[in-house]
């Protein structure tokens, strides 16, 4: 096993960790993959907990997408690889089942603007975040979903269950789901207080001076 893949699998259970620490996702819930140097996949097993992932046992997919080696990945993985069949950027996923972006799938219907744009730093670091409709766990229509959006989105939200947000290493996957539960906090904060959001033109500033994915 390579150096780089060494530090990434300990990367990648280090930041889960630090999610589960702080009560991003609770008991067994969550899962996270990357791109390995030779174009494989390390992806968090089925049934184990953020807090005690072991970078030894992570499970082992080649770049043909065979599972070579560690555990059985979770039972989400159709989702993980959506994201990285159809977003060639994408060099990570994470999912989280994180209370206020759940809380707030709840208050509304699917559509591709779950999150208002109330600060500068959910537009850039997430674009549009569409909320698909409810599926049943383990229900390969989950992926297809994400494959029907044509990798236009960097983040979804599964309603009644969790975010799912690709980055383009561990740390930007991680730091943009973070962005989008403190958004879906916000938001619940403000709601029916009359918040004074981002001005479409505010937000389209953001959108051409960062060149932002800003798709319909
Ligand atoms: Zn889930």
């Amino acid at each position: 096993m390579s150096r780089e893949e060494n530090r990434l699998r300990e990367q990648l259970c280090t930041l889960a960790r630090s999610l589960y620490d702080r009560g991003l996702t609770h008991g067994s819930t969550g899962n996270i993959s990357a791109r390995t140097p030779d174009g494989g996949l390390l992806v968090s097993p089925t049934g184990t907990s953020f807090g005690r992932l072991d970078p030894a046992r992570l499970a082992r997919f080649d770049a043909a997408g065979t599972h070579v080696a560690g555990d059985q990945p979770t039972k989400e993985m159709p989702l993980h690889s959506a994201f990285y069949d159809t977003r060639s950027t994408a060099g990570a996923v994470v999912h989280l089942h994180s209370c206020h972006s759940v809380a707030l799938s709840l208050l509304q219907e699917p559509n591709d603007d779950f999150l208002p744009p109330l600060t500068p730093y959910s537009v850039m670091q997430l674009g549009r975040v569409t909320l698909l409709p409810y599926f049943m766990p383990g229900d390969p229509a989950m992926g297809d979903a994400v494959r029907g959006l044509a990798g236009k989105r960097s983040a979804v939200m599964l309603a009644n269950h969790g975010p799912v947000v690709a980055g383009r290493d561990v740390e930007a996957a991680c730091n943009a789901i973070e962005e989008l539960e403190a958004t879906a906090q916000l938001t619940l904060m403000t709601r029916g207080l009359g918040p004074r959001g981002l001005t479409g033109a505010e937000v389209g500033n953001l959108v051409s001076t960062f060149d932002l994915e800003w798709e319909a």
